[in-house]
């Protein structure tokens, strides 16, 4: 780590963070209807139990010549995520250009549209189109990125498949993904090379700890979540810039999906809604 700044502390645990659920929603609300899925209080899968993803696997047909490479298919799963709605242009732009079924095993891709998780191997899953879409939602309204018109320097922990990766690079200027599980970041550096995803790096890591080399980030979204948003993701926030992470409560009452808002006067977090994502694994894997 060469020109890492001197990080001033951020003791904030987040228990203590001002709670700006109501303000927040609010806004929400005023910018297109985000909130009423906000806060729905019903519990989203965006990752099931991986043997039941592959019992459905196992029943699939396989993907030669059903036309997946078709523009239409992805724009039925746009019209499906809209209709449920996803309102954000910007974000369903992105969804209408990658190709889901190139993420998944082939075994899987006729599933691969349809609004639901897949096993990517190793105990993990691609999440679920229409929980990536409210979080990329929800990163679009951070500061930052309302001015730019755009998610800025984005960082993601999990990479998985690479898939949010690549929604990310179309919405942001610079995507750094950090992924634990070697093969998986293997797997998705070559296919992601194979569609020149030039805005993005993709780092072998314990996302934990961040990358701080590529701090500050207007966004940073997990897609794994832990007991506690890691001190080093508040410290690489930007100022003005939001974070969108699934949080396990105590006492196991599930994960719900927290945001935190770094303005210059310090920090605010807004819970959205119960989640169920993989949990936030520390150390590498190899
Ligand atoms: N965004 C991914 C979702 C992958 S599931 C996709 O589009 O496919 C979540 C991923 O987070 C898993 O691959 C898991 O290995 C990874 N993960 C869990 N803890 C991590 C950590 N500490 N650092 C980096 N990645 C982590």
């Amino acid at each position: 780590m060469t020109s890492e700044r001197t990080t001033r502390r951020f003791p904030v645990a987040l228990g203590r963070l001002a709670s700006a659920s109501a303000s927040a929603s609010a806004k929400e609300t005023a910018r297109g209807g985000v909130a009423t899925r906000a806060s729905a209080t019903a519990l989203i899968r965006p990752q099931r139990h991986v043997a039941a993803a592959h019992a459905d696997a196992a029943r699939s047909r396989p993907a030669v010549g059903l036309g997946l490479d078709s523009a239409d298919v992805r724009a039925r799963m746009v019209e499906r995520l809209r209709r449920e709605g996803a309102g954000d242009a910007r974000v369903l732009a992105a969804f209408a250009e990658v190709p889901r079924h190139l993420f998944v095993d082939a075994g899987l891709a006729t599933q691969a549209y349809e609004d639901t998780s897949l096993p990517i191997g190793h105990g993990q899953t691609i999440s679920k189109p229409s929980v990536v879409a409210r979080m990329l939602e929800l990163l679009f309204g951070g500061a930052n990125a309302q001015e730019k018109g755009h998610l800025g320097a984005v960082l993601e922990i999990g990479t998985g498949c690479g898939y949010q990766a690549a929604l990310l690079c179309r919405l942001g200027r610079r995507v750094i993904s950090v992924e634990r599980l070697r093969p998986l970041h293997d797997k998705a550096r070559t296919l992601l090379a194979t569609m020149r995803e030039t805005r993005l790096r993709l780092v072998y890591g314990d996302g934990v700890i961040g990358h701080a080399p590529g701090a500050p980030y207007d966004s940073i979204v997990a897609a794994a979540g832990g007991s506690e948003i890691p001190q080093a993701w508040l410290d690489q926030l930007a100022v003005g810039g939001r974070l969108v992470s699934p949080v396990q409560q105590p006492g196991g009452r599930g994960q719900v999906l927290v945001v935190v808002d770094r303005r210059a006067e310090g920090f605010a977090r807004a819970v959205h809604g119960a989640v169920k994502f993989v949990p936030l694994k520390s150390g590498l894997a190899r």
